[in-house]
């Protein structure tokens, strides 16, 4: 058991900010996209098409993608008004392989907390 098992074992509430990090998952489920570090996890919702207008830099790996290789997500941390929107790969899998923890991490934070 590491640090992090051990502490939500024994503060089973403990806020995400105060946990050391731990495995960040990044995948996709039909046309959403889970981010997730359990006990969080964050769904992103497609935002519908058209395609982007120009070129846009992917949040989780920061590659610069035409429009069609592209999207918009959004989310809506719980018992929040707020929709964020971040912009993705299209290509989850090849993304994953790029993006680093802290920055999916980020990006997770954006999904659940207020
Ligand atoms: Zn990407």
């Amino acid at each position: 058991m590491d640090e992090r098992e051990l502490i939500l074992e024994l503060f089973p509430g403990t806020p995400f900010d105060l946990l050391p990090p731990g495995e960040v998952l990044y995948y996709r489920e039909g046309e959403q996209v889970v981010i997730e570090e359990p006990p969080f996890r964050a769904v992103f919702e497609p935002v519908e098409r058209p395609a982007l207008p120009r070129p846009g830099v992917c949040e989780a790996c920061g590659r610069l993608l035409g429009g069609a290789f592209a999207r918009f997500f959004r989310v809506t941390p719980p018992g929040s008004r707020v929709v964020r929107y971040v912009l993705l790969c299209e290509d989850t899998e090849a993304c994953r392989e790029r993006a680093r923890p802290e920055v999916l991490r980020r990006i997770l934070r954006k999904g659940i907390l207020p």
